[in-house]
């Protein structure tokens, strides 16, 4: 089980809740004590520890208690959003370049899986359509060559080769210009892995660098060297410059140490991780997944979750009020539908428990697009129009008039207003109230 010291560490931080009604300061030292150690034992870094450890206890002193959830459970939520964050949030998607190709250069110590993500990233691209050439930077070691052409046979992408004698940044170059002659779509470039750092190294990626401009420059990091990877992701992001981070070998016994540290130690996110020898264990790194596959407590969360939504949901009865005397207005229609948006990210969440359905990211993006659009219209509405979207049905220039402001086409406008009248209908017929639901025709 991946990272199962760390999981079973954070439990005994739960246990010390049990049969606690709420969380106060006095009740929360232990567990924290507890999730303090499992963290220092998963070899995250110290410095993040404390800060980890803070954020979690402010969290948990000044959390209000929701109804049916025990304070074990409400900490299982806050150390889950806590180490959400601490990876970076969302997942960091590669960039591509606007022409072709777009050049992913490459770097790491010796040992690490470097080569063996080269081809990876190969096949990654292939099955999403992308050509993509391997360029062999490692002339130090005719063996790593060899090994990049073997591999690149395997997954059936060229491979350009200049042999042991030409510079490094010379073999970029004109890999590089042989890429473009073949319209590729993306350009990786293997480099050398040294044992350890040291300035010849640097010199050279540099150059290598100057000449591919590079859209990313990813580090690829051992898992198993836990927050040894961190110093590593700062060291060449403040000596190249790096985009980001490839964390490989996760599938292996490594504590957890480096997938926590990475981005709050180099600023720098794990864009992708590797988790086995063969072609297609790398993925992109999610760290929402993550942080639910290190508590191992998906049922917990989205119990949690449903109870502060109940909350939020009574919340709303005066909202219902107003719905029922037919007052539901733009302000209301917002606070709606931005909750609608948070349900979206939740159900994300949820999507990592089996058998829980899961909304794709494309759904969620999409649902995010167009709430930022029916935000730019709301925003651009006077305090009285917002009120009474009657003021809006009637008028043509006030709808032109907030086109105009807001960038949108006067149809959009014209959209949002009749979906407000639509709402306002569908949910007086939810509630049973028949009576005086009609949609006002847009005045023209
Ligand atoms: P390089 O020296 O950085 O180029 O490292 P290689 O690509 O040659 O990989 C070194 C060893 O690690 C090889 O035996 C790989 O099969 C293995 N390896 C690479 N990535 C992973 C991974 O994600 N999981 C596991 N278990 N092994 C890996």
């Amino acid at each position: 089980e991946m990272f199962g010291q760390l999981t079973s560490g954070l439990e005994s931080a739960w246990n010390k809740l049990k049969g606690e009604e709420v969380l106060t300061k006095e009740n929360i030292v232990e567990p924290m004590r507890e999730i303090r150690r499992a963290l220092l034992e998963a070899d995250v870094s110290l410095p993040v520890v404390r800060r980890f450890v803070q954020a979690v206890s402010d969290q948990a002193v000044g959390v209000g208690v929701t109804r049916g959830v025990k304070p074990d459970q409400q900490l299982v939520k806050i150390v889950n959003d806590e180490l959400v964050k601490l990876m970076g949030g969302e997942v960091s998607e590669l960039v591509f370049a606007k022409s072709a190709p777009s050049v992913i250069l490459l770097a790491g110590l010796q040992g690490v899986g470097k080569t063996t993500v080269c081809a990876k990233l190969a096949y990654y691209f292939k099955k999403q359509g992308k050509s993509s050439m391997l360029i062999a930077g490692d002339v130090y070691r005719p063996a790593a060559i060899d090994q990049l052409v073997i591999l690149g046979d395997q997954v059936k992408v060229p491979v350009y080769t200049a042999g042991t004698d030409t510079k490094p940044s010379e073999i970029a170059r004109q890999g590089l210009a042989e890429a473009k002659k073949k319209n590729i779509d993306v350009v990786i470039m293997d480099t050398a892995g040294r044992l350890q750092i040291d300035k010849g190294m640097m010199d050279e990626l540099k150059e290598v660098k100057r000449v591919l401009n590079p859209t990313e420059v990813l580090l690829v990091v051992d898992a198993m060297t836990g927050q040894e990877a961190a110093a590593l992701v700062t060291t060449f992001n403040l000596e190249i410059g790096i985009t980001g981070a490839i964390l490989t070998k996760l599938d292996g016994d490594s504590r957890g140490g480096a997938a926590l540290s990475v981005k709050e130690v180099s600023g720098k996110p794990i864009k992708l991780v590797g988790r086995g020898e063969r072609m297609e264990d790398l993925e992109p790194f999610y760290p929402d997944r993550m942080a639910g596959r290190i508590l191992g407590m998906g049922d917990v969360l989205s119990f949690v979750e449903k109870a502060q939504e109940v909350m939020r949901q009574e919340d709303a009865e005066e909202l219902q009020k107003k719905i029922m005397s037919a007052k539901f207005d733009f302000n209301d229609f917002l606070k709606q539908t931005r909750a609608v948006a948070r349900m979206g990210s939740m159900t994300r969440v949820l999507g990592m428990i089996p058998g829980m359905g899961k909304v794709t990211p494309a759904q969620i993006r999409e649902a995010e697009k167009s709430l930022k659009i029916m935000e730019a219209m709301i925003e651009a509405m006077t305090p009285e129009e917002k009120e009474q979207p009657e003021l809006l049905a009637e008028s043509v220039t006030r709808r032109k008039r907030i086109a105009q402001e807001s960038g949108k086409t006067e149809q959009q406008v014209s959209q949002l207003v009749a979906q407000l009248f639509q709402m306002r209908v569908r949910m007086k017929n939810l509630m049973g109230v028949m009576e005086g639901g009609s949609i006002p025709a847009l005045n023209n």
